[in-house]
């Protein structure tokens, strides 16, 4: 039986035994042959736990691919139920699964995509108070979420838990994309300082959305969790991608730390997620 490289020492203080068996060295076959991944990257990618807020536009491509490419563990959070109206855009789920909750939906087709997947439902709304101790349990998060509150909370709860974050947001043909390592760059609030009002910009439901924009980005953000996990490649980090989609143009605006931000800046206000930006109603 052909094997892989074995007892490499991982990240962190473990050593690892892991060996690839048989049949995952034919699944991931395209991606072992890549320099970057290869045998070490994909034990990386099999050992990593991975947390996905929002299994809606962006969370389908997003826990799709990264289902894929052979993250062992996922975490799903989102306490919506799947509607007729959400089909246009969130690929995962499908008309059988009008009704069910989304993150039940989710979890069947990653299953049945990947067995190596070990699935883990957080059916509720991420909320302050457990936010931290959530993403705490994971080695990186992505906020695919759709609402300003829950990117904000996300950005301070990841920052204060110490985790990389990958965030991003979608309207009609536009997107953008940012990832936040702590003690690397900049956070979401160096660059939209509080969740606009509400009411303010409006969100999908209203501005409406083609399903390709949360298509594209919500690769990559997979992309850039599959990044992190593997140690390669330049991250969206001081780097904020901004997509239109009417032009095809991908746009990196460079953003650096602000030394005033309340949560990553020298003087820190922040100690809950979400403090000074708006808390759920
Ligand atoms: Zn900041």
């Amino acid at each position: 039986m052909a094997r892989a490289n074995l007892n490499r020492v991982k990240r962190s203080n473990e050593v690892a035994e892991m060996s690839l068996r048989e049949d995952q060295l034919k699944r991931y076959a395209r991606q072992l042959v890549i320099d970057e991944i290869g045998d070490e990257g994909q034990e990386k990618l099999l050992g990593a736990r991975v947390l996905v807020v929002g299994a809606g536009g962006l969370g389908s491509p997003l826990l799709y691919y990264l289902a894929a490419a052979g993250v062992g563990t996922i975490g799903i959070a989102d306490g919506d139920f799947v509607d007729i109206s959400n089909l246009q855009r969130q690929i995962i789920h499908g008309t059988d699964d009008i009704g069910r909750p989304k993150v039940e939906s989710a979890a069947d087709k990653i299953r049945k995509l990947n067995p190596d997947v070990n699935v883990e439902l957080h059916g509720e709304r991420i909320t302050a108070d457990k936010a931290v101790d959530i993403i705490s349990r994971y080695d990186v998060a992505a906020d695919a979420s759709d609402n300003f509150a829950t990117k904000f909370l996300m950005n301070d709860a990841a920052y204060l838990a110490g985790k990389p974050l990958s965030i991003a947001g979608i309207s009609g043909f536009d997107g953008q994309a940012l990832t936040v390592v702590p003690g690397r760059g900049p956070c979401y609030r160096c660059l939209f300082r509080n969740p606009p009002p509400p009411g303010s910009v409006p969100v999908s439901l209203e501005a409406g959305v083609v399903g390709t924009s949360p298509g594209i980005i919500g690769a990559v953000q997979a992309n850039e969790v599959i990044k992190i996990i593997i140690e390669k490649g330049e991250l969206l980090c001081g780097r904020f991608l901004v997509f239109d989609g009417l032009r095809t143009r991908f746009d990196i605006i460079e953003v650096e730390r602000d030394p005033s931000c309340p949560l990553c800046g020298d003087n820190p206000g922040i100690k809950i997620p979400g403090d000074s930006g708006v808390r759920d109603e």
